[in-house]
């Protein structure tokens, strides 16, 4: 069982599936929705993925033919996408509570990814924001 909400908690789904593959997608489009440096993201089964909650506040926007970005409306968490026609949703991993088990197992769309982003860099890490002294 998976879980995931968006960052006010109006909008929860759940998936009754095992874990998917995780991908990061550094495409343009997927950079431009979640302002980010790519976004992650796990196919699960179409018919075992349901809205649980807020499902009316969804918005959608077809950023490619036949493919919609779902997101909150009130806060902007952008939570799957979804081609209607495929036998998978794509989750937004940024938004899942649940604990995962998997790692990530590809980047794609690495031509299109941040000249600013450069996943083999070693830079510094902090538990929380930088130390202020
Ligand atoms: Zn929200
Ligand atoms: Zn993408």
């Amino acid at each position: 069982m998976i879980e995931g909400s968006c960052l006010c908690g109006t909008v929860r789904y759940r998936v009754d599936a095992p874990e998917g593959p995780i991908i990061h997608c550094h495409c343009e489009t997927c950079r431009k929705a979640h302002s980010a440096a790519f976004s992650t993201l796990m196919p699960v089964p179409r018919n075992a993925f349901q809205w649980i909650e807020g499902e009316s506040h969804l918005g959608s926007y077809e950023s490619s033919p036949g493919k919609l970005r779902k997101f909150c409306s009130l806060c902007g968490s952008h939570l799957v996408a979804d081609r209607p026609d495929q036998p998978v949703i794509l989750l937004r991993l940024g938004c899942v509570d649940s604990e995962i088990a998997g790692r990530p197992q590809a980047s794609i769309w690495r031509s299109d990814g941040a000249d600013w982003y450069d996943p083999a860099a070693s830079i510094p890490e902090f538990p929380k924001g930088i130390p202020s002294s």
